[in-house]
């Protein structure tokens, strides 16, 4: 037990992920803070394996159903449910979603419809449905805390309070082909975008930030989590990634959080708030090779993901879900190797252009536009030449 007499009990939901693994990274590093009360994973049964038999999760879920038996212990000790029920356990204190991409929106309503202290990792779901989430928050008492490193340097900029706010700084790493030309750009291989220079990552958000289309979600997830408009939301090139984003306030000041660039510090700041612990196991800054904190403006024309993210958000309505889930799709051709690096940026655009909006859309149509813009980008690809 710990000073405040109470271990907040975890439910992590995309457990063998990224975010997820470093999760409990953080819940291992403070056993008697944190305790694992379900897991959920998808096709890397393995991992979660090796995860239950270690944290001793009464409540599983596992989306590869067929490989159940790899994993479920004769002995047991956990139940399987449904992923919407355990998005919304009532014995749990905090849901972490660490789930990527468009999937994490359906757990995510559950668990603010039952009220939840969320950890919120997926910025998708915010990005498709941030009016209705925030709606729903507030009916439910929920509660969402942001793991997004900038987002989380924003909160923490604010502590808590969203006041007085002039204008949201959101840095951005620029990527790995940060002064390319477009020319260059259309010969990048998966492997060069897939090698962050700052950041260890998923890969659909590695991508995602060599396209700077991941800037652009975090743009739209700022509007809705500080309730920032669009038009005083600054997206600001900084390659050390150090600043992990700056709050301009009424009077001109400006607060930055500052740290080594490493996503366990937000995760383990949104798991111990409003405490701060100290871990040894989390590297510090080094200001003996800190030389140089430099700051541009993006480039929109070598990286128009950005300016249709922007826009998208802008207009809202279904655009939101079809900017994330034509995104998505490309993401995936390019990652297979069907489409070039400058496709992605080409893709999304068209799946807009064609998209036929609903204003103030229900979940159910913010689903089924993104279903659709999945299908849009599918099938304006299976026409043309492979590369
Ligand atoms: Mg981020």
């Amino acid at each position: 037990m710990n000073m405040t007499g109470h271990t907040k009990k975890l439910i992590i939901l995309g457990s063998t992920g990224s975010i997820g693994r470093q999760t409990l990274e953080i819940v291992r590093a403070f056993p008697e803070r944190f305790q694992i009360l379900g897991l959920a994973a998808g096709r890397n049964t393995d991992l979660l394996a090796s995860q239950i038999s270690e944290f001793r999760p009464r409540f599983v879920y596992c989306s590869s159903a067929d490989s159940k038996e790899k994993y479920i212990s004769p002995d047991g000790g956990y139940r399987m449910i449904p992923l919407a029920e355990l998005a919304a356990t009532p014995e749990a204190d905090m849901i972490v979603i660490a789930i990527s991409g468009t999937e994490g929106l359906t757990p995510t309503m559950s668990a603010v419809r039952a009220g939840k202290r969320i950890v919120l990792a997926n910025k998708e779901s915010l990005v498709m449905a941030g009016e209705t989430i925030n709606r729903e928050v507030k009916r439910n008492k929920a509660q969402i805390l942001p793991v997004d490193s900038e987002h989380s340097a924003i909160w923490q900029c604010l502590e808590g309070k969203k006041q007085d706010i002039a204008r949201i700084i959101l840095t951005a790493s620029g990527g790995p082909f940060r002064g390319y030309l477009p020319a260059q750009m259309a010969k990048v291989t998966v492997e060069q975008a897939l090698r962050h220079p700052s950041w260890q990552m998923g890969k659909k958000v590695t991508i995602d930030s060599a396209t700077l289309l991941n800037k652009g979600l975090e743009v739209i997830e700022a509007h809705w989590l500080f309730n920032v408009p669009f038009g005083d939301i600054t997206v600001l090139i900084h390659p050390q990634s150090i600043v992990h984003s700056m709050v301009e306030f009424a009077d001109g000041a400006i607060k930055a959080q500052l740290g080594y660039p490493d996503m366990r510090l937000p995760i383990q700041y949104a798991l111990s708030y409003p405490e701060r612990l100290p871990n040894p196991e989390l590297p510090r800054l080094n200001w003996h090779q800190t030389r140089n904190l430099t700051f541009e403006p993006p480039d929109f024309e070598a990286f128009p993901c950005l300016g249709l993210a922007i826009e998208a958000g802008r207009k809202g309505g279904t655009y939101p879900a079809v900017l994330c889930s034509a995104g998505e799709a490309a993401v995936e051709l390019f990652l297979s190797g069907r489409i070039r690096f400058t496709d992605i940026a080409r893709f999304v655009e068209q799946a807009l252009e064609q998209h036929q909006t609903t204003s103030n859309p229900t979940l159910e149509e913010i689903t089924s536009a993104a279903a659709w813009a999945r299908g849009a980008v599918t099938k304006s690809t299976s026409g043309e030449h492979q590369c």
